[in-house]
């Protein structure tokens, strides 16, 4: 069997074992020193001046776009293809998401169709770094800039990622992040995080992340309930150590597959900046089904990211019934492989192995 994913500690077991002790010895869960060091610690990962830690990565985004001042009667641009909680997000705050097509190479939201989708009620753009590749950042920013409109990053799927060298996550106002466990970084249960650079939107952050406490038991606006408990906090500090070589991992990886798969009866979406941290590794086939069907029957795992554009989902369709053909496209042909830094020796050759056999039918 080679599992999709593989997500009991392994190499950093041990100093994950050592932060829970840590934090239960101490007796102090919620808002205390292992959340300060990891905001500290992740700001300086992700070269930001300040990170706030919150319940989850929708609430991250939901946060930055309340500390912006964005809610009912604002529209936020994003992309069609993500995981539905970047709509979620944007609806979860009164605001009404917009969706604009997909760029068809590098699979996140283009640019131009987020210019066209632009009316007086946009508010902000919500580009996705999705499966790790970071969007076209300096061309959305121009976009941004040209109708004065705030950008929140969902990088969600892209911690350490950079986009013409530059970290992603300093582009934007806020940029939110994910620790659900099987993100690149991931704690033992929910998690999330946003990072900015402004003191006075970190602040407010905070704030709403608190039931919008002023001081203790006075409550200066309407806040939720969305904190980063010590025992994650901890966590996340012992995994943050690891990231740097987990995400090396990933990118040596990706590489191999690139190579192996060559030739196989699936295309490959191209790596459209080497700042990506490959958070999954899809690959398209207009064949999907029989494909997926001949590696499950050859013990390899596959997932779709994503089956439905976040438009034709029932939970968001009211909300927006947008064009996005190039999303329309992808969601029918792409799944994902197998690719995570405990990927056993050999995996991926026996991957290229099945797909090489799953179009012959002889298997
Ligand atoms: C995981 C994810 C989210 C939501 O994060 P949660 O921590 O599960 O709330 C949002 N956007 C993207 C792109 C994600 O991958």
């Amino acid at each position: 069997m080679i599992p999709f994913l593989q997500l009991t500690p392994g190499e950093d077991a041990a100093a994950v074992r050592a932060a829970v002790d840590r934090v239960i010895e101490r007796g102090w869960f919620v808002l205390g020193p292992e959340l300060d060091a990891f905001e500290h610690e992740f700001a300086g990962a992700t070269s930001a001046a300040h990170a706030v830690g919150v319940g989850t990565g929708t609430d991250a985004l939901a946060i930055a776009l309340r500390a912006l001042g964005i809610g009912p009667g604002d529209e936020v641009i994003t992309a069609p293809l993500s995981a539905a909680y970047t709509a979620l997000a944007i609806m979860v705050v009164g605001a009404r998401p917009v969706f604009a097509d997909i760029d068809p190479d590098r699979l996140t939201l283009d640019p131009d169709a987020a210019a066209a989708a632009v009316t007086p009620r946009t508010a902000a753009l919500m580009p996705v770094h999705l499966y790790g590749q970071p969007s076209d950042m300096p061309a959305i920013a121009a976009v941004a800039a040209r109708h004065g409109l705030a950008i929140v990053e969902d990088c969600c799927q892209a911690h350490l990622a950079s986009c013409g060298g530059r970290p992603i996550g300093s582009f934007g106002a806020i940029a939110a992040y994910s620790f659900y466990p099987t993100k690149n970084l991931g704690a033992l249960g929910d998690g999330g995080a946003l990072t900015t650079a402004d003191a006075g939107l970190a602040a407010r952050a905070k704030r709403l992340r608190n039931g919008g406490q002023t001081d203790r038991y006075h409550h200066g606006e309407f806040g939720v309930n969305s904190r980063l408990d010590e025992l994650q906090a901890a966590v996340l500090r012992a995994r943050l150590e690891w990231l740097p070589r987990w995400t090396a991992r990933r990118r040596g990886l990706a590489a191999e597959y690139r190579v192996a798969l060559a030739g196989a009866p699936v295309s490959v979406p191209p790596e459209c900046d080497p700042g990506h941290v490959y958070h999954l590794f899809p690959v398209r086939s207009d064949a999907r089904a029989a494909i997926r069907a001949a590696l499950q029957a050859s013990g390899i795992e596959t997932l779709i990211h994503y089956p439905v554009p976040i438009p034709r989902q029932p939970a968001v369709a009211s909300e927006d019934p947008a064009e996005c053909p190039v999303a329309d496209r992808v969601c029918s042909e792409i799944f994902s492989l197998p690719l995570y830094p405990s990927l056993p020796e050999g995996a991926i050759d026996r991957v290229a192995a099945a797909l090489a056999l799953s179009s012959t039918g002889d298997h």
